[in-house]
C-alpha cells in the first residue's frame, strides 16, 4: 500500500492508535476510522457482533484497515 496515496494514511500520533489490534509489521489504514458501512447493519460483510444493546460493534473487524480495505468498501457502497 502506497504511503502517498488518498486511499492511504496512518495516524500513529492518534490518542487512541492502534484502535484495534495490529501486528508490528502490518500497515494500519486510518481512512476510514469511521467506517461507511456502519449504515449497512447485518449486511456490511465485517465481522461485527451485536452487544446486548442490540449496538453494533466493530472492534473486531479489520476490514477498512487492512490492504486493499479502500477498494472493499468502495465496492460495497457502489453495490
Ligand atoms: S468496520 Fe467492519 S463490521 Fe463494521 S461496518 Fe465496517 S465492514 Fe462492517
Amino acid at each position: 500500500m502506497s504511503k502517498n496515496s488518498a486511499r492511504y494514511f496512518c495516524n500513529k500520533d492518534c490518542e487512541y492508535y492502534p484502535c484495534h489490534p495490529v501486528g508490528e509489521e502490518e500497515e494500519f489504514n486510518c481512512l476510514f476510522c469511521y467506517c461507511p458501512l456502519y449504515a449497512l447493519g447485518d449486511k456490511c460483510g465485517g465481522n461485527f457482533r451485536y452487544n446486548g444493546k442490540g449496538i453494533k460493534d466493530c472492534s473486531a473487524c479489520m476490514i477498512p484497515h487492512r490492504e486493499g480495505g479502500y477498494e472493499y468498501v468502495m465496492e460495497r457502497i457502489r453495490g
